[in-house]
């Protein structure tokens, strides 16, 4: 692994393209000290530069054949798979501070669902024609046009892919714009794809919310966003795209309620050390993370127990590079600090007790990068900002409620309604509670990504986003309907000759 800074350009019509303006220097949140890699910011006229240029290779990759477009696919993706994967993975580690095993799962999953969206797409899209008693109707799965794709940090391989999957397999073009605090790894696998795919279909640039976000927000050549991202920003998104009515997908943030039943066994080891890693996998910085957990209150002082000492066994923060560590630091300084604030908030407001989880592998390491020890955040009340808000890092609270009809009380009232599940013995029961919670996937005894699976549709309610990825619905979600008529009665009979 080289350790020298690497650069990445934009990609506009199939070639590399240069421009003068740097983002700041990608450091390695684990030593910050190491610079990993240099992004450019692009300009509103290089974006609008790429958007021209989607818009002009529309009119013929939509008429590509999927036969083709699959093709081409295909090799895209045993490129990603030559490309050694591994290399890949550890730049990622590198700009994002994830653990290694974590970054090769995130690439592993990205790789399943654009298989996934390979075998399926032609079936998925097809015509589908009715003969009736009027004629036929063939109802047809068009492509969009241009899509600009808007990915954030935390995952930015697997939720750049899967946009970019379904959008050319459905016959559109693309401009993608990945997070800057994570914009390398993802870069050469966008190369890749580009490369397999002729100039102009998936398109690449880099750059913050002024300028590039601006233009591929509110450009009329835009046909679609798909955004991953903050709730706050994707309102900024809905304005800018207003004016043009654009099509879009929104993957927004969560809040994650696990609701932990009466029956849930808290000496079952494995199902306890499932809750503790859907709290920290990436040091809590996934979308969909169980972010607050509400435990029967029969339970609650036994629950909290078990917790405590299954967090302890599993939670080793490190050097993503070591086989030991689980955790890996905080992807930049501004989330760490966030994240202490609500702890200190929690602490300071109504004396919330904090308690440190699992081992600290390297102090020295520690002490120079972003990162931060998990805690679990005992006594914190509904309405502290510790519940409320999404914290989007490693610290999680724990609190007791008094029965069902409370628990999905507590467990609804949130603007968010992302992911969540239910814990407990009885799995009918589970479902009939799981049933009552509002949020766009429950799992029952498992949650987060452990409970993933990129067959099946995922996308929140409420304000965590409007529209699905992944699964059949992933792939329908850049396509537009088009029915073709054709009547056999063509004159109607009411209106006068
Ligand atoms: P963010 O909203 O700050 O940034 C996301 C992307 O939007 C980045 O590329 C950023 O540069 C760009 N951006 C920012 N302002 C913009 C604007 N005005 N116009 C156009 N683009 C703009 O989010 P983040 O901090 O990168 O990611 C964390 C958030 O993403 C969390 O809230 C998390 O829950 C959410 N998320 C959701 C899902 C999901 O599938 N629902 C998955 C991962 C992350």
């Amino acid at each position: 692994m080289s350790k020298n800074p690497i650069v990445i350009d934009a990609i506009i019509n199939g070639e590399k393209y240069k421009t003068e303006k740097q983002a700041p220097p990608r450091e390695n949140p684990t030593n910050p000290e190491e610079i990993v890699g240099f992004s450019p910011v692009n300009t509103q006229e290089d974006t609008r530069k790429a958007i021209d240029v989607a818009y002009e290779t529309f009119t013929t990759w939509r008429r590509s054949s999927m036969d083709e477009r699959i093709e081409r696919m295909s090799r895209a993706i045993q490129k990603i798979k030559d490309a050694t994967p591994p290399e890949i993975a550890q730049l990622l580690s590198r700009e994002h501070g994830k653990a290694l095993y974590d970054s090769k799962g995130e690439i592993a999953v990205s790789l399943m669902w654009m298989e996934f969206a390979c075998d399926n797409v032609k079936e998925v899209l097809k015509n589908e024609v009715q003969r009736h008693d009027n004629g036929k109707t063939i109802i047809a799965k068009d492509a969009i046009g241009v899509v600009s794709a808007i990915t954030p940090w935390n995952y930015p391989i697997s939720l750049s892919t899967i946009k970019v999957a379904p959008a050319l397999l459905a016959g559109n073009t693309m401009v993608l714009k990945p997070s800057p605090l994570a914009p390398l790894a993802v870069s050469k696998v966008i190369e890749l794809i580009a490369n397999e795919f002729p100039p102009g279909v998936l398109n690449l640039v880099h750059g913050g919310e002024a300028d590039v976000g601006v233009e591929l927000t509110s450009n009329p050549k835009v046909a679609k966003i798909a955004f991953t991202g903050g709730t706050e920003t994707a309102k900024h998104i809905m304005k800018a795209a207003a004016d043009t009515i654009k099509h879009m997908t929104l993957e927004l943030g969560g809040n994650d309620a696990a609701i932990v039943l009466n029956d849930f066994d808290v000496n079952d080891e494995k199902a306890m050390r499932r809750i503790v890693i859907s709290n920290f996998l990436t040091a809590g910085q996934i979308c969909m993370i169980a972010k607050r957990i509400y435990v029967d209150k029969s339970i609650y002082d036994s629950f909290v127990e078990r917790y405590i000492e299954a967090a302890n066994k599993w939670i080793r923060v490190g050097d993503p590079f070591d086989k030991n560590v689980t955790i890996g630091p905080v992807n930049n300084e501004k989330q760490a600090k966030y994240v202490q604030s609500l702890i200190d908030d929690a602490k300071s407001k109504g004396g919330a007790q904090v308690v440190k989880l699992g081992e600290i592998l390297d102090q020295a390491l520690y002490e120079k990068g972003y990162f931060m020890q998990p805690t679990v955040v005992l006594g914190a009340s509904q309405d502290d900002p510790i519940v409320v808000e999404e914290q989007f890092g490693p610290t999680v609270p724990i609190l007791p409620f008094e029965d069902e009809e409370h628990a999905i009380h507590l467990a609804n009232d949130s603007i968010f309604g992302l992911t969540s599940s239910v814990w407990g013995g009885e799995e009918e029961h589970a479902i009939e509670v799981a049933k009552r919670i509002q949020a766009g996937t429950t799992m029952i005894n498992t949650a987060a990504v452990q409970g993933l699976d990129v067959r099946f549709p995922f996308g929140g309610v409420k304000q965590s986003g409007i529209g699905r990825e992944y699964g059949k619905e992933g792939l329908l979600a850049y396509t537009d309907t088009h029915v073709i008529n054709v009547p056999d009665q063509l004159d109607l009979p009411y209106i006068p000759e």
